[in-house]
C-alpha cells in the first residue's frame, strides 16, 4: 500500500507542513516511474500553457502563442513575470524572479531590437547599392523586398510593411541616392506609427554610408 494512503493523521500534518514549506504536494514515497513521467508530462503542458490574460502590449503570433520578435521586451518580462507568480506545480522550483530593466544581449531579439538590427542591414544595404544597377540588379532587390515583406518575423509589422508598400509606395531601385531614400522613408513610415520624429532623409547617406559631415565618424 502506497504511504500516502496510510490514513496516519501524523504522517498527513507531516505532508502539509512539507507542502507549505517546499511548494510540493506530497507525493508516493513509493512512486513508479510510469508516475513520476506522468507527473512530469502533466507539468510540462502546464508550464506550455499560454497565460489567460496578456499584458498590454504582448502580441500573439500566427500559431496563437506569444511573439517574442513582435514583443517589446518590457511587455514580454511582465508576462513572464505574471507567469512566475503561477502556483507552484508538483516538481517546480520556486525560483526567485527578479524583473531585469533591460534584455540580456545574448537572449531572442524583442521587437526593438530586432528592428534596430533590421534597420542597420536594410540602410546598408541601400548604402552599398550600384550608383548604376543593373536590370538584375534592381529585380533581385525588388524580389528580396517582396520576400522581406512575407518574412519578417514581426508579423506585424510585415503587414503594415507591405500595406505601405501598398499605398504608392514601390520600392525605387533605379539608383543607390533613389533606393536610399525610399528605404528612409520606409523607416519614417514606421517611425510615425510609433509615434517617433522622423529623420531627415536628405542625410540618409551621411548616417549609413559617409559618415557625418562634422567628420565625427572618421
Ligand atoms: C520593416 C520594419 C517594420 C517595423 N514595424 C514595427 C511596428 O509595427 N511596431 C514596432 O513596435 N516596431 C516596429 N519595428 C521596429 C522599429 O522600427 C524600431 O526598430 C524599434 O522601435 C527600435 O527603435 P529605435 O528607436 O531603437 O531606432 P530605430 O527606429 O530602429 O532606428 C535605428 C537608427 O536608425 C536611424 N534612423 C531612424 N529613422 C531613420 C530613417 N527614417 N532613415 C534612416 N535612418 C533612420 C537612427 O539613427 C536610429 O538610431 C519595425 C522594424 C522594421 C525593420
Amino acid at each position: 500500500m502506497p504511504t500516502t494512503q496510510i490514513d496516519f493523521p501524523i504522517l498527513q500534518q507531516f505532508f502539509c507542513v512539507v507542502e507549505s514549506r517546499t511548494g510540493l504536494p506530497p507525493q508516493p514515497l513509493d512512486a513508479r516511474p510510469a508516475q513520476l513521467m506522468e507527473a512530469q508530462k502533466k507539468e510540462r503542458q502546464e508550464d506550455d500553457r499560454t497565460p489567460k490574460q496578456l499584458p498590454k502590449g504582448v502580441v500573439l503570433g500566427p500559431d496563437g502563442k506569444p511573439c517574442r520578435s513582435c514583443t517589446s521586451f518590457a511587455a514580454w518580462a511582465s508576462m513572464t513575470k505574471q507567469q512566475d507568480q503561477r502556483p507552484t506545480t508538483t516538481f517546480s522550483k520556486q525560483i526567485a524572479s527578479t524583473t531585469p530593466t533591460a534584455p540580456r544581449p545574448d537572449c531572442p531579439p524583442d521587437v526593438d531590437q530586432l528592428g534596430r538590427s533590421t534597420w542597420t542591414l536594410l540602410h546598408t544595404m541601400t548604402a552599398n547599392y550600384p550608383e548604376r544597377p543593373s536590370p538584375t540588379q534592381q529585380s533581385e532587390t525588388r524580389q528580396f523586398l517582396s520576400l522581406f515583406g512575407k518574412m519578417y518575423p514581426c508579423w506585424v509589422c510585415a503587414d503594415d510593411f507591405r500595406a505601405w508598400v501598398k499605398e504608392g509606395n514601390e520600392p525605387r531601385v533605379s539608383n543607390r541616392e533613389e533606393f536610399g531614400r525610399w528605404m528612409c522613408e520606409a523607416h519614417n513610415a514606421v517611425n510615425v506609427k510609433l509615434g517617433k520624429s522622423s529623420f531627415d532623409c536628405n542625410r540618409w547617406e551621411e548616417r549609413w554610408r559617409t559618415g557625418w559631415k562634422d567628420g565625427s565618424c572618421d
